[in-house]
């Protein structure tokens, strides 16, 4: 029987983790919610590189590796896919499609945090959605500019920004309600693709508000690649 180990932290990861067996191991980096009601094994935290992560596979006697995480976790989608190399053990991958600009978008791509900064220096009022890294920057808030932060764990911000827990689906309808009271003139986010978190783009265009938009990361080749769950979950070895 082919033991599988799910590299998760997205809600599609914990989809998948639902149709695994008791011998599968679902792995979690820890950031967010564990969950205790799954029909596999859970392990939390880092492999420790590469190494330890070959070193797991092997002791583990782990037969498939499924990389489910999120898009920009490019760290361990490159961990995944060089530890494959080195066991032989074959690595899937869920790769979401990214978002495509529509008509009366208005994307402005950046690379890194300096890019970031560079475009958003028009605006005053700016939703993140790109997780924690704005956290590490709330000294540095221009005078002209109050932040938003948008992310999955509580922090208690500072006289120019303020922090919001929250996790997603969110509708169109949320999404208004906090962009009138936040007042944003511009949204910060990653091209995460997928439904849960797309409504914000869609009230962006319906206000005309501009989208500086994180470029997605390169991520390795692997053996197969899906960009949706269904697939993926039909076609795990049972
Ligand atoms: P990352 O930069 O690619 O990973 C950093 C390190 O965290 C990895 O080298 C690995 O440590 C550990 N790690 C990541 N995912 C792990 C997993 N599933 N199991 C065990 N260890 C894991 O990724 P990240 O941006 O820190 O993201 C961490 C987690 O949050 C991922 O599971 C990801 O799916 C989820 N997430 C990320 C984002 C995002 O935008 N980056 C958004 C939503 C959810 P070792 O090298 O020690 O093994």
């Amino acid at each position: 029987m082919t033991r599988i180990l799910l590299l998760g932290g997205t809600g599609d990861a914990l989809r998948i983790a639902r149709h695994l067996g008791p011998n599968d191991v679902y792995s979690l980096a820890g950031l967010g919610k564990v969950p205790h009601d799954l029909p596999c094994a859970v392990r939390i935290g880092g492999f420790g590189g590469v190494e330890g992560l070959t070193r797991y596979i092997v002791q583990e006697r782990i037969g498939l590796l499924v990389d489910a995480t999120h898009p920009y976790a490019a760290q361990m989608s490159a961990n995944a896919a060089a530890a494959s190399g080195a066991t032989n053990v074959p690595c899937w991958a869920l790769r979401r499609a990214a978002w495509d600009a529509q008509e009366g978008d208005d994307w402005r791509m950046v690379g890194d945090w300096a890019e970031l900064v560079a475009a958003l220096k028009p605006f005053a009022r700016p939703l993140f959605t790109v997780g924690r890294e704005p956290l590490a920057h709330l000294h540095e808030i221009p005078s002209h500019q109050f932040w938003t932060v948008r992310m999955l764990d509580q922090h208690p911000g500072n006289a120019r920004a303020r922090i919001l827990d929250a996790r997603g689906p969110y509708t169109a309808e949320g999404e208004r309600a906090l962009f009138t009271s936040g007042a944003f003139d511009v949204i910060v986010s990653k091209n995460s693709g997928g439904a849960a978190t797309e409504a914000k783009l869609d009230v962006a265009r319906e206000r005309g508000l501009p989208v500086i938009m994180q470029r997605r990361p390169v991520l390795p080749p692997v053996q197969r690649a899906f960009s949706g769950i269904t697939r993926l979950i039909d076609a795990l070895p049972k």
